[in-house]
């Protein structure tokens, strides 16, 4: 399956979850298994180009491409979360989102030290929670690979907040406007 096909199968529903916004909803791809593996396999040539001994996903979208390319390259899947769904002990980052704040949480003991993570997410739009998910595995002694998404919104810049924590940014899918 080739990336026009996948792209057409990300469907836009417009004004979610609030008004103005254009949401990116990936659930005819997980519905999909060609679709489903052709991007696993994508993000897995991604990565292939650099050393990546974990993987981050960010609650909840980045769970399920993250876990699966995590098993695929045979290395931990590390999630994550937000605030208050970890049951041991956290790092937890404060971000700024477009009304209000959130908080993202990593296990303390989620990394040994030293090791190179990747960042996975379903979308990166201002870059705020990739961000703070890099924050996060900084935190707990990780350094950072790398970024991995589908889906990219070019208009937001979210690309920006990342560079100064690796410059492999990929991406599957992007959008211009
Ligand atoms: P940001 O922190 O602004 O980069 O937002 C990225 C996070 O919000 C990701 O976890 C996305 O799943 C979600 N998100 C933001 N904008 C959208 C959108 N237009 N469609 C789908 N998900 C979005």
């Amino acid at each position: 399956m080739t990336l026009p096909q996948i792209s057409r199968l990300v469907r836009n529903i417009p004004d979610f979850p609030k008004p103005g916004i254009q949401f990116k909803d990936i659930t005819p791809i997980l519905a999909n298994p060609e679709a489903s593996r052709a991007v696993l396999q994508i993000l897995k040539d991604q990565v292939k180009a650099f050393e990546v001994d974990a993987i981050v996903g960010i609650e909840s979208r980045g769970f399920l491409f993250g876990m699966s390319l995590a098993q695929a390259l045979n290395i931990p899947f590390i999630p994550v979360r937000k605030e208050g769904k970890l049951p041991a002990q956290i790092y937890q980052y404060s971000y700024d989102l477009e009304y209000g704040s959130s908080i993202l949480e990593i296990h303390k003991d989620a990394l040994k030290g030293g090791e190179r993570v990747l960042i996975h997410d379903d979308l990166l739009a201002t870059g705020g929670t990739a961000m703070a998910a890099a924050e996060l595995a900084k935190k707990a002694g990780g350094e950072i690979a790398g970024f991995s998404f589908l889906i990219e919104l070019e208009f937001l810049s979210g690309r920006e907040k990342l560079l100064p924590f690796s410059q492999n940014i990929h991406t599957l899918l992007s959008y211009q406007s």
